[in-house]
């Protein structure tokens, strides 16, 4: 755990969120400020800043987020009309947590190229 990391907090209970899906490797959450009508956040339980720090050790952990974002978009319904998942990475592309997360959003139309 990164003391200073706001979803290693998330991971280790010391701040709540609501929690969408839980094992031994990922949590996934809702996004506090929702962009969409499902914007949930997947994230690896242990820390890793961004994507440019992934080792090729790490390549379980990417597929298991992407699938896992697969996944919570079939149960919420919202699989077959679209979803969007995203990695910003740095602040150039709108990361301000510096903890990988896959957003997973949907359930409104998503337009192209995103800001
Ligand atoms: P980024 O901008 O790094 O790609 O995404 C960070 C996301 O984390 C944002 O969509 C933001 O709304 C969300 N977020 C920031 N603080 C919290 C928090 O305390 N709890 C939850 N559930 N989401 C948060
Ligand atoms: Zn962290």
């Amino acid at each position: 755990m990164n003391d200073a990391c706001l979803f290693c907090k998330i991971v280790a209970r010391a701040i709540p969120a609501s929690i969408v899906y839980e094992d031994e490797r990922l949590l996934a959450f809702d996004d506090i400020n929702p962009q969409a009508p499902t914007h949930v956040l997947v994230v690896p339980k242990r820390h890793i800043a961004t994507l440019s720090d992934l080792a090729p050790g790490d390549d379980p952990i990417v597929g298991e987020l992407v699938r896992r974002a697969a996944a919570i978009a079939a149960d919420r319904g919202i699989a077959a009309g679209g979803f969007r998942t995203v990695f910003n990475t740095n602040r150039g592309a709108g990361q301000t947590v510096f903890h990988i997360h896959l957003h997973l959003l949907g359930g409104r139309p998503m337009h192209w190229p995103p800001g």
